[in-house]
């Protein structure tokens, strides 16, 4: 029967091919994470829906358009996470971190789901790597998340991606701009896409992210935030831009960009990467000082961003950046009978706890096939275990590669003492002497 329940349109299933892929940028993610300081959190994939009608807005796309909702069997009203922001933030401010030693700085990654028309670099369920700063004020917090992502990117060999900020202000500076901008779109209501028409009272300044095209047109023209900015978010703005300049990362102010989530003030930026099409953000981010406090928290200031997965290896394989490969097979065991079966499963065993790949045959398959297979998975060494082998206690490695082949006891210490010196001679095949004398007085 042919398979007639398929993976649903938007979801990826990520194969053994690409999955060492994955794990590379988290690993290297998570490390580059810690050495700035930050531990890893892990949040729900579902939570109370009021939790993301509250903190990313209901006049956002990802609310009213993109949220998978369901009611479970208690009646509850549930949400698989759009994002990863509001859970953290209800995580922290439910497990008391929030009142621990500031400043809090979490990184996770995670899945998110949005029900959005999946295309080149935009799926259902997407995968983010994120940060998120608690309880600092200062604009050195957002250089800091700037200045992370830069040196992530850079550490990645990622290049020729730029970095646009803007600042949005505060509901002070806001409440100015809004009536600016109502006043503007109001004069063009008839231009406006249904979802903005009733955006135009309650946010106008969703409109400024709205994707219909006659929208973003509107949108060019309208006022700009920048110019509305109170002296406080203006010299918070100027200060970030201070410390980017001083850390010799170079950005563009955008004053276009306002972010789709309703959390941010003052500070948003983004980066974002010619070489993958049209879903061209690789990381957006900004500031949420008013989140925590509106979740029922303390009065603490808070700042995070978010880098899509799939886009970030979008630009990784259209840069033809390299992915270190998976490790190959160290030494495939190959056997012929029960009892040489049973010694090679031992001394796979055993070569592992020395931290060596070793497989042996889990199939009881003819020697032919086993080598095959041993070929295929490119393993560096076989070894064949049969009766006679057993008898005199050694066997014969080969080395695949050069097919040089040498009779060792069998003995995981031995074998393992003969797989060592092939990684000594990997090691120290392209260093010279001096380089070789230098590794060895260490
Ligand atoms: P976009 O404007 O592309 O819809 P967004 O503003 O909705 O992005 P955020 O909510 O800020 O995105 O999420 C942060 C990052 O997560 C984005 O910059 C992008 O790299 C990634 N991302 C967001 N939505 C998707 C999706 N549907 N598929 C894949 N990646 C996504
Ligand atoms: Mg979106």
């Amino acid at each position: 029967m042919a398979l007639d329940i398929r993976s649903i349109k938007g979801t990826q299933d990520i194969l053994p091919a690409d999955s060492h892929k994955w794990q590379y940028l988290e690993q290297a993610f998570l490390s580059h994470a810690s050495l700035y300081g930050f531990q890893e959190i892990r949040i729900p994939t579902f939570e109370d829906r009021r939790l993301f009608i509250r903190s990313v807005g209901d006049t956002t796309d990802v609310v009213q358009k993109e949220m998978y909702t369901f009611t479970d069997q208690g009646g509850r009203e549930l949400a698989l996470r759009p994002e990863g922001t509001a859970g953290i933030n209800r995580a922290v401010i439910e497990s008391g971190l929030i009142h621990g030693p500031m400043p809090l700085k979490l990184c996770y990654t995670t899945s998110c789901f949005r029900a959005e028309k999946p295309q080149a670099g935009r799926f259902r369920e997407f995968h983010q790597l994120g940060m998120e700063v608690f309880g600092a004020q200062s604009p050195s917090a957002d250089a800091e998340l700037i200045s992370f992502v830069d040196s992530f990117l850079a550490q990645l060999g990622l290049t020729g991606i730029s970095l646009e900020i803007n600042s949005i202000g505060c509901p002070t500076c806001r409440k100015q701009y809004h009536d600016a901008l109502k006043a503007y779109f109001a004069a063009r209501k008839e231009q406006l896409c249904e979802t903005c028409l009733g955006r135009l009272d309650k946010n106008p300044m969703r409109i400024l992210d709205c994707k219909n095209p006659a929208c973003g047109e509107l949108a060019a023209e309208a006022p700009v935030v920048l110019d509305y900015l109170c002296p406080d978010c203006r010299s918070h703005f100027e200060g970030l831009c201070r410390r980017l300049d001083s850390l010799q990362i170079s950005y563009t102010v955008n004053p276009r960009i306002v972010r789709g989530l309703d959390y941010y003030n003052r500070t948003v930026f983004e980066f974002i990467s010619g070489d993958i099409g049209a879903q061209s953000t690789i990381c957006g981010g900004g500031r949420y000082d008013g989140l925590i406090q509106s979740l029922g928290g303390p009065d603490q200031p808070a700042l995070g961003f978010a880098m899509g997965m799939e886009r970030l290896l979008m630009v990784m394989e259209a840069q033809q950046v390299s992915i270190p490969e998976r490790p190959p097979c160290d030494l495939y065991l190959a056997s012929m009978g029960e009892e040489a079966s049973l010694r090679a499963m031992t001394l796979a065993a055993d070569l592992r706890g020395e931290g060596f790949i070793a497989e042996s045959d889990l199939i009881g398959r003819s020697l032919k096939a086993q080598m095959k297979y041993a070929d295929k998975i490119g393993a560096a060494f076989t070894m064949v275990l049969g009766e006679e082998e057993l008898q005199s206690g050694q066997a014969s490695l080969r080395n695949m590669a050069t097919g040089e082949t040498v009779t060792v006891p069998l003995d995981s210490d031995e074998i393992a003492r003969q797989l060592y010196n092939r990684d000594l001679q990997d090691l120290t095949s392209g260093l010279d002497l001096s380089q070789l004398m230098g590794m060895m007085s260490e």
